[in-house]
């Protein structure tokens, strides 16, 4: 074993000693847990519990490898000739503009990298831990050795434990050990020779508990831990492909290969037409330089790390780039409802006890309000107010809901808060308005054990040491009703179940939107000290019902519509109940059709795959589901060709998440699985942050497809004008270098402003983008071509023509790329939502022209360039260019007039990439 220098490293193996004896060497308290000082003193010998990030490439690497483009070889090759011709300058000024533009595509990148490295270190894993006697939750970068863990379902193991106590505890090492079965643990000591894989009374750091619960003690922390010994580093590297930088990867070497087959043929005809050498090479290189778009790689990078900047803005975390792109074309989003549709704002309204119902008041979770009782007369529900004690089975049902009960109510200022399920909290504050408080009955009733709720089972219980042993449970009313054979009556005493009564009274609530628990309990003997599920299987005594509101979020609905007018479906997924699930959806309008077409998650399971399909891209609201079933809906939807978003928050959601195009966790609820699982994160877990997100997702990818659409006519003009030249057998109009400034310099200070392009107002009012369309679609390749035709004619035309009125050809080279340049300007006006502030300015004066900023400096930053590039004499020797009058500047200014209407005819050709036109 390596040695480990700073870290405690253990003279003996935790999994081969009685426990007692572990904590004994670790100085540690199994009851209590590490006091402060102790964990201050062993922060000083240890540090803290987290792995060194492992240094990525060399910086000096990361730029060399921006030569590494087979585009960047052919210029480089170029340099390399043209020095060996002798022309150093020019060789010289083509390694300079590369250098310049690597240096540029080095910081881009790097501050990409960055950016979203940041937004994934900003959430930290958290950690239960017991010090001082309290539980705390901590960042697991805190915990030191000796530290006393709790773990439950959905947690990443913080460091490697010795464990002490487990109930059913299930923990998933694949990262570890490769198994990819989850391993149940034990206590027990273990033969000293036993397997890192079999040691079942460890859990080791980085990996996943599944399942159940368990308490461990901290023996190795950061590099001491097995993981750490493996890898040293928490694999921080940020990845900067995706299917969009891929497909672009793609598209570049087509066209190296359709430069050098053309570059080939151009040489060829050239020397057969009786050119000479030196001028077929420079005609070549300069073919070769038009053609390749060098400045689309570093736009690209910088619009997606934009997008992802922006959509952190909007509490929408991306840690998977790919998510960038997925979510411009999401056609479906899968939503829980609790807590993301609605607010998790729980309160009490309704109980049934003892075949009666009752009515609370009050909001929130303050102990304002009260409980009246309901009687059914002629003109509807009549009040009784109480008059002495509560009936029995009122009372009872109350008391269940506090004692089953992990949750906690905080006061702050008037602010009544949860600590805990908000569920549960509601439960809280419904028996605190009868005044029956938390503390008073939890001293009377101490906890002996528990059963945690876990969606999939749908119920939590607990045991308690009152005047005799009793376990109280609570959950769905499925999950309850089913154990229940009898009932308790108002006075409290055992009756048969009627159960068409409670069925009654569960429709009642569930039509109100009400979420809604059902209460039982069962006596059992003193000798029980614990309880497993089978304990709760049959006999319990039914005792009510509470039914709790959680309004939709405002904002949540108004994201529904969004998403409904941008084409994007919406589908319920929750575990609640399906009429209190249908009521939501009806209010938030989510349903395709004119009813809510809702499904139980257990109708589907005997489903055919092609039927579920259908079942599924049809209906709005699946209730019910067990987190195991998401899976089979994501796969459903994609095999109808959906593009789907899914959000969860549980252990088991995790294969949902991760089998989705974009799998959404949540930052503030949710586990650490999901989240792990999840392509991006919710801050706030709010449904309106989605409907963001996509937002975004869509400006990134149509600012894309603008920097294309400015980018690819330049080259094509370009191009077109040097082979065109060539077969005519006439003076080149631009030259190689003259290529090379023009694609590098003046490109970039013009294209990289479009990336931070505001959004449409369109982003939202379109059908999602078809993911099988090609990048360049045929309206845009048509705009392209259409633009490409106006450049070769401008540069051409206007060479040839200031060639014979000026008699000097390096003027005429000047004045057709100052003419190329100008109008380009009016094409990017024309593409962008500069051009649209303008054009809106001309009718209405009050509109802010300059809410575009980075354009407007891209523009200035570009005439500044060119001004310098012909009348600096420096330039005029690097790039062979000539000082301009006034005049030839005039006349280089001209091609804007017939640009203009020009640019609006493109437009309507190809109206997906304008902006002119749609603001009208
Ligand atoms: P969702 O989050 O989609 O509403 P859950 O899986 O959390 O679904 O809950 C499913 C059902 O389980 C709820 O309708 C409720 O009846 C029950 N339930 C929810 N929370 C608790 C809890 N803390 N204890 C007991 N039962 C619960
Ligand atoms: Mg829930």
């Amino acid at each position: 074993m390596p040695e480990v220098k700073g870290k405690r490293k253990l003279q003996f193996s935790p999994f081969q000693d009685d426990v007692s004896e572990v904590v004994k060497r670790l100085d540690s308290d199994l009851e209590n847990g590490l006091s402060a000082e102790k964990v201050a003193k062993r922060y000083e010998t240890d540090g803290w519990n987290e792995l060194p990030v492992i240094p990525g490439k060399p910086a000096w690497l990361r730029f060399l490898l921006q030569f590494h483009q087979p585009l960047l070889y052919i210029l480089l090759l170029a340099g390399a000739v043209k020095a060996f011709l002798g022309s150093w300058t020019n060789a010289g000024v083509i390694w300079g503009v590369m250098v310049l533009n690597a240096i540029i595509g080095y910081v881009q990148e790097a501050k990409a990298e960055d950016a979203i490295a940041s937004l994934s270190k900003a959430v930290t894993t958290e950690a239960t831990v017991l010090r001082d006697g309290q539980t705390l939750q901590l960042p697991s970068r805190d915990l030191v050795v000796g530290d006393v863990v709790l773990l439950s379902s959905g947690d990443k193991v913080p460091a490697d434990v010795r464990l002490f106590k487990t109930r059913s505890l299930q923990v998933d090492e694949s990262a570890l050990t490769g198994e990819s079965l989850p391993v149940e643990k034990f206590v027990r000591p273990l033969p000293v020779e036993t397997p890192l894989a079999e040691r079942i009374n460890m859990a080791y750091a980085g990996s996943f508990v599944t399942f159940g619960q368990g308490r461990g003690v901290v023996v190795a922390t950061a590099e001491a831990t097995e993981v750490g010994q493996i890898s040293q580093s928490m694999g921080n590297s940020v990845n900067l492909s995706t299917p969009l930088t891929r497909k672009f990867s793609k598209f570049s070497r087509l066209l190296l290969y359709a430069i050098l087959t053309l570059a080939t043929l151009t040489f060829v005809i050239g020397l057969g037409q009786g050119e000479s050498w030196v001028y077929m090479f420079e005609a070549v290189v300069a073919l070769a330089v038009s053609a390749i778009p060098e400045g689309l790689p570093a736009v690209v990078t910088i619009t997606l790390a934009i997008g992802v900047n922006r959509m952190a803005q909007r509490n929408a975390i991306v840690r998977k780039l790919p998510a960038v792109e997925a979510l411009g074309s999401a056609t479906v989003v899968c939503s829980d409802k609790t807590g993301t549709l609605t607010e998790n704002q729980m309160t009490v309204q309704a109980v049934y006890a003892g075949e009666q119902h009752y009515r609370v008041s009050g909001s929130g979770y303050g102990p304002k309000g009260e409980i009246v009782l309901l009687k059914e007369g002629k003109d509807g529900d009549l009040e009784h107010p109480f008059e002495g004690e509560l009936p029995k089975a009122l009372q009872t049902c109350l008391t269940a809901g506090v004692l089953c009960n992990d949750a906690q109510l905080k006061q702050e200022e008037e602010q009544w808060s949860v600590v805990g399920d908000p569920t549960e909290g509601a439960l809280l504050a419904a028996a605190v308005k009868a005044e029956f408080t938390q503390s008073g009955l939890v001293a009377r009733n101490p906890r002996l054990d528990a059963i945690p709720f876990e969606s999939q089972y749908q119920y939590m219980a607990t045991l308690h040491d009152a005047t005799s042993r009793v376990i109280y449970i609570k959950g769905s009313v499925e999950a309850i009703l089913s154990r229940c054979s009898q009932m308790v009556d108002t006075q409290g005493e055992i009756i048969p179940l009627n159960h068409s009564s409670i069925v009654q009274a569960v429709e009642a609530m569930t039509a109100q939107a009400l979420r809604v628990l059902a209460f039982a309990y069962k006596r059992v003997g003193s000798h029980v000290h614990a309880i497993e599920h089978e304990d709760v299987e049959t006999g319990l005594v039914f005792l009510g019902l509470q039914g709790m509101i959680d309004p939709p979020r405002p904002e949540a609905i108004a994201a529904v519509h969004a998403c409904r007018n941008a084409g994007i479906r919406i589908k319920m997924v929750t575990g609640d109940h399906i009429s209190t699930a249908r009521t939501i959806a009806r209010r938030m309008n989510i349903q395709q059709t004119k009813e809510v077409l809702a499904f139980e998650g257990r109708a589907l399971v005997p489903m055919p795959d092609d039927e579920l399909a259908r079942t599924v891209e049809a209906g709005d609201v699946f209730a019910r589901v067990a987190p195991a079933q998401k899976l089979r809906l994501v796969e459903a939807l994609q095999s109808q060709g959906e593009i789907v978003a899914m959000t969860g928050d549980g252990v088991n959601d995790a294969p949902a998440l991760k089998q989705a195009d974009i799998g959404i966790a949540m930052g503030k609820g949710g586990t650490e699985v999901a989240r792990e699982a999840a392509d991006m994160l919710l801050t706030d877990d709010n449904f309106a942050s989605i409907e963001a997100a996509v937002e975004e997702g869509r400006t990134v990818y149509q600012n894309l497809r603008k920097a294309i659409a400015f980018l690819l006519p330049v080259n094509g003009g370009e191009s077109m004008t040097i082979l065109i030249s060539v077969l005519l057998a006439r003076e080149l109009p631009i030259l190689s270098l003259q290529v090379l400034w023009l694609n590098m310099i003046n490109s970039l200070t013009m294209t990289v402003p479009l990336a931070f392009e505001p959004k449409s107002k369109n982003a939202m009012r379109q059908p999602p983008r078809n993911p099988k369309e090609p990048l360049i679609t045929g309206l845009l390749l048509k705009r392209i071509l259409l633009v490409s035709l106006f450049n070769w004619v401008l540069i051409f035309g206007m060479f040839e023509w200031a060639k014979i009125t000026f008699d000097d050809v390096v003027v005429a080279r000047t004045m057709a790329i100052q003419a190329l340049v100008a109008a380009r300007i009016v094409y990017l006006l024309s593409i962008s939502q500069l051009g649209a502030n303008l054009l809106a300015w001309l009718r209405d004066r009050s509109v802010a022209v300059t809410s575009a900023p980075f354009l407007l400096l891209g523009i200035g930053g570009a005439i500044a360039l060119q001004v310098l590039f012909s009348q600096w004499s420096l330039m005029n020797t690097l790039f062979e260019t000539a000082p301009l009058t006034w005049g030839q500047w005039l006349i280089c200014l001209l091609p804007m007039l017939p640009m203009l209407p020009f640019a609006i005819f493109v437009n309507r050709v190809d109206p997906q990439h304008q902006v002119l036109s749609s603001t009208r």
